[in-house]
């Protein structure tokens, strides 16, 4: 791998270089307490110290709402609408969203290749960022919290800029097409590259490793955590909605008024609805919360082939965005200790 430093200094006129690229995506934020990935307009907008975003980076690939055909019901005819293939240039994506990417294209290339989500993804750069846990943080037992695939660079904080490693070819040319932002590092650099992660490392509130979290859970599905806490659970999908490796659809076909056509649409749906269970006839195979509440906690502690890591890659959104309150870690960790394990 190769290893350059991006100065202080440099950062904007970097991020202005990518900005001429393709349509730049960065972390802001919105509000006093909320950050979301959104359009860069100036350069000077991107946040580099925040924890996590409202939405995930998949939104860039798969989007909560899209058009995948257009029919016309009077020549009998359809007309696919592939996404254009613009580059699409993510910027300050953390360690655990990269894995979130992984695992969908795992679902959305790998499995049943979906062109829409294909032609975006070939079409994006990826520029990860480090950062420090917070309490919601617990990226390190589920070892998504530092990456060496799925990005193009990611920057490394420096006392006094970024150290980057560069991770495909993409990423390379971009650092030789740009001689000018970077320098080669010093042994200072490595040093502090080095203490960052020593102190990231120490500052999470869970340790270990929680590979065999599945199978703890398996062997406890009537554990009462699960009837306790889906009783507060207000069925709003906002912990499957900001998860960056929840992937349900709903498909619908929405006509005309005078009937001569239409589209067809898809959006993202939520576990957690009522309605995400229902099937013809009125069957429903997930008829309670509590029901639906452990097909979530089952799902995200299932395991993905590709990058070896649960679907749940610790990002603590789910547990940030409940406005019930309900603690996702702390549910787990009530689990994962019964008969003295923790
Ligand atoms: S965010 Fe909280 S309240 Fe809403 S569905 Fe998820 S667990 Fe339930
Ligand atoms: S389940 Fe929760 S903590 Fe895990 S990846 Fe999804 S939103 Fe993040």
């Amino acid at each position: 791998m190769r290893y350059v430093k991006l100065p202080k200094e440099k950062v904007c006129e970097f991020l202005e270089r990518l900005k001429s690229m393709g349509t730049l995506y960065g972390p802001k934020k919105i509000s006093e307490k909320f950050y979301d990935f959104r359009e860069i307009g100036d350069v000077k907008e991107v946040e580099f110290e925040y924890n996590r975003t409202i939405t995930p980076p998949r939104k860039y690939f798969f989007p909560e709402r899209e058009t995948v055909f257009t029919f016309d019901t009077v020549n009998v005819e359809i007309h696919e609408t592939m996404p254009e293939g613009k580059p699409i240039i993510l910027f300050g994506v953390h360690a655990c969203d990269i894995v979130g990417l992984r695992i969908m294209d795992s679902r959305f290339i790998d499995d049943l290749p979906d062109p829409y989500y294909q032609i975006r993804r070939e079409n994006g750069i990826i520029i990860g960022l480090s950062c420090l846990p917070d309490e919601y943080c617990f990226c390190s037992v589920r070892r998504t919290d530092f990456v060496d695939a799925g990005f193009d660079l990611f920057l490394h904080l420096l006392p006094d800029g970024y150290l980057v490693r560069v991770g495909t070819v993409t990423g390379h040319k971009l650092i030789e097409n740009s001689p000018e932002y970077f320098e080669e590092i010093s042994s200072e650099d490595k040093d502090n590259f080095a203490k960052f992660e020593t102190k990231r490392r120490s500052m999470f509130t869970v340790q270990g490793n929680w590979d065999d979290m599945r199978y703890r859970l398996e062997l406890h599905l009537d554990h009462p955590m699960y009837m306790r806490e889906s009783d507060k659970c207000l069925g709003c999908g906002n912990c499957t909605l900001t998860c960056p490796t929840c992937r349900c659809y709903e498909v619908k076909d929405l006509p005309t008024l005078d009937g001569t056509g239409g589209e067809r649409i898809r959006f993202w749906d939520s576990c957690q609805f009522r309605s995400h269970g229902l099937v013809a006839g009125g069957h429903n195979f997930r008829p309670t919360k509590k029901d639906r509440f452990l097909n979530r906690y089952q799902c995200k502690n299932a395991y993905c082939e590709t990058t070896t890591t649960s679907y749940c890659v610790g990002c603590g959104r789910c547990t940030y965005f409940c406005p019930a309150d309900i603690q996702f870690k702390e549910n787990l960790l009530e689990v994962y200790g019964t008969g003295g394990g923790a």
